[in-house]
């Protein structure tokens, strides 16, 4: 089993710095995206906290359980570097993690980075924006093209950092050969719609082409945000 992969991360052309973090270990079957906030550089600490925490998973062939606990860790150790430097007070990240096994994957997720997979030319949003805009959708009070561009859109109900408890979302299911696993941090969703993704990952072209063209595609739409797409393709 092999995953080919493509996993870049890219400051945009609005922000002065890059506090998306990723992880891709595909010889652990290992990837993780997060999205860091919070200012003089916090961001890119709790980012870069929770990424470090995930890979001591890498070799240790961990299962679900242990993939939600690992997102718990990371909460944990923000929390205690926040407590150590205050400073970095207010710090907190997203985290969108994928586990791929020979019998199918597992994503753990807090946040508003999110996880899609494309099977047989269908895209399908396997997380759900841990947002109050997202909230609004779900009740019916905005349609999705309105939460994208609501002042509020990236306002989270649930981030990393933020308490001692926090609930992580787990999803599981079995891939196929040609599935193909996108992450990504919300500087590419905020430009794109999920049919503008769904409409480059069908472009028959290598997967470092489709990964690129995402980016450059969320570049063309302004690139307000950092930019972060993980790529993974079960071969
Ligand atoms: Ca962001």
């Amino acid at each position: 089993m092999s995953f080919p992969t493509f996993a870049k991360t890219d400051r945009g052309r609005l922000r002065s710095k890059n506090e998306d973090a990723l992880l891709a270990r595909p010889d652990a079957g290992l990837f993780v995206v997060a999205d860091g906030m919070g200012g003089h550089a916090a961001g890119e600490v709790a980012s870069a906290l929770a990424v470090e925490t995930l890979e001591r998973l890498a070799g240790r062939d961990p299962d679900t359980a242990t993939l939600a606990d690992a997102i718990r860790d990371a909460n944990a150790a923000i929390i205690g570097r926040t407590r150590e430097n205050h400073e970095l007070e207010g710090m907190g990240t997203t985290c969108t993690a994928l586990l791929l096994r020979r019998d199918g994957y597992t994503i753990a997720h807090v946040g508003d980075s999110r996880a899609y997979l494309m099977r047989d030319g269908a895209l399908r949003r396997v997380t759900v924006d841990h947002t109050w805009v997202q909230q609004q959708v779900e009740l019916g009070s905005l349609t999705e093209s309105q939460a994208r561009h609501h002042p509020w859109s990236s306002m989270l109900t649930r981030a990393l950092g933020i308490e001692h408890e926090v609930e992580v979302d787990v999803m599981e299911g079995d891939t196929a050969p040609g599935d193909v696993f996108l992450l990504c941090s919300d500087g590419l969703t905020a430009v794109l719609t999920d049919d503008d993704i769904a409409d480059t990952l069908r472009a028959p072209t290598p997967l470092d082409t489709r990964g690129q063209a995402l980016i450059d595609a969320a570049l063309d739409g302004g690139g307000p945000d950092n930019i972060t797409v993980v790529l993974v393709e079960v071969a």
